[in-house]
């Protein structure tokens, strides 16, 4: 381990391994320091990614995949049962654990280097750079870095220590609880989503299949709700009633930041990236996507920013622009649609799902929909029939 990087990443996440991938390989010093003691372990995630978003960067490797997808069932509140083949567009289950671990192997073969069990404590701004504190298997160390990338998730802190506004409204938050359980009863092709304020406030439970009996059985409410009841609360009735002969064999609780993106997640000598710059597309609460790609961007201008020696906040804009262009501009619009849809109610919600029973099998689509879902609110439209432009 060297005290002096060009570029240290705190957080070996999809975002994390990303950006060194791609900074390492434009020939710049990189190493990422993880706190855990294994890449992807543990997993807190519901593991779906679809077939598109995970193409535009790699051809996925058959132990990435625990499941493929090719159709979807959202259930109403009122147990309405829309299912919904994915016509184009299939998705997987990953296996993020491996999937995780292989994006940091990729980012070391470009040349960056990586560090597991290193905590990072503070950072302190020097004239030109920044000294990151760390601890490394009970070691107090101190790495110099001209640039920081803040890859630290939901929770994360290097933000915050650089003085950029990272809160989250209560409600824009999501409280998450998932088990993996085995044992049950499920089709390994379909992904089930129950909406609803007696299944899921503000949010969603679903139910993303492993292949073996087994599935990601878990819910996010929003923030707003979860002091009413618990989402674990919520989900464990859920179990019981749907599927009681599951055994569990992973629990994990975490925040999603469904909010809209967040407005400036640079400054001098740092960028965000992923979950810590809230890049997670706001309805479905999938943030996988997001963090590849603005890893892969803030990699590429990092590396940039060093060959040229501006890594001034004012250089740093263009990882934005590139960010704004590939996804911020839908994910803002997917916000209004999420702001919408959350104000149904149950009632609605059932009226909707009766509607679209009576649209023809073949024809349901998921753009049909949500394009039936904004009759009860036209002035939604122009905002779906955007969504669905930039998907
Ligand atoms: P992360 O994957 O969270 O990685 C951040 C890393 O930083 C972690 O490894 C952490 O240990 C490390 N770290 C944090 N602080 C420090 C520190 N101080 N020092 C060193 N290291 C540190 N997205 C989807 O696309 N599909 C889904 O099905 C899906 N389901 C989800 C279900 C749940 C319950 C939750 C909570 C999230 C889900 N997401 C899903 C969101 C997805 O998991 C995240 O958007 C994605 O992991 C973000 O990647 P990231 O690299 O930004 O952050």
């Amino acid at each position: 381990m060297k005290t002096k990087y060009d570029l240290v990443i705190v957080g070996g996440g999809p975002g994390g391994s990303m950006a060194a991938m791609h900074a390492a390989k434009n020939g710049i010093s990189v190493c990422i320091l993880e706190k855990t003691r294994d890449i992807g372990y543990p997993v807190r995630c519901g593991e779906a990614m679809g077939e598109t978003a995970i193409g535009q960067f790699f051809q996925p490797k058959e132990t990435w995949i625990a499941a493929r997808i090719n159709k979807c069932a959202i259930i109403a509140p009122n147990g309405t049962r829309l299912n919904i083949p994915f016509n184009k567009e299939k998705g997987y289950v990953l296996n993020r654990r491996i999937f995780d671990y292989d994006l940091s192997l990729m980012a070391s073969s470009e040349g960056a280097e990586v560090y597991t069990k290193s905590y990072v404590t503070s950072i302190e701004k020097q004239q030109n750079s920044y000294n990151i504190n760390f601890d490394y298997l009970g070691t107090p160390k101190i790495i110099n870095a001209k640039i920081i990338i803040g890859a630290d998730g939901v929770e994360s802190r290097v933000g915050r220590w650089a003085g950029l506004r990272t809160q989250v409204k209560m409600k824009d938050m999501e409280s998450c609880v998932q088990y993996s359980v085995g044992n049950i009863t499920v089709d390994s092709n379909a992904m089930d989503m129950y909406v609803g304020h007696n299944y899921a406030p503000g949010g969603y439970l679903w139910v993303f299949p492993k292949g073996d009996g087994c599935a990601n059985i878990g819910i996010g409410v929003s923030g707003k709700y979860s002091k009413q009841k618990s989402a674990k609360k919520y989900l464990d009735e859920f179990i019981d009633k749907n599927y009681p002969s599951a055994t569990i064999h992973t629990t994990m609780c975490g925040g999603v930041p469904c909010s809209q993106p967040m407005k400036h997640p640079i400054s001098n000598n740092i960028m965000l990236v992923g979950d810590a710059a809230h890049f997670v597309n706001p309805l479905t609460g999938g943030g996988i996507a997001g963090a590849m790609k603005s890893g892969m961007f803030a990699g590429q201008v990092a590396a940039e920013a060093i060959k040229k020696n501006d890594t001034t906040e004012k250089f740093l804009e263009k990882y934005i622009t590139l960010c704004k262009k590939d996804f911020i501009n839908r994910h803002n619009k997917i916000y209004k649609v999420k702001e919408t849809i959350q104000k149904f109610t149950d009632e609605e919600m059932n009226q909707i799902a009766d509607k679209i029973t009576q649209i023809p099998a073949d024809k349901i689509t998921l753009g049909k929909v949500f394009a039936t879902a904004v009759f009860k609110k036209p002035s939604m439209i122009i905002d779906v029939m955007k969504m669905f432009a930039g998907f």
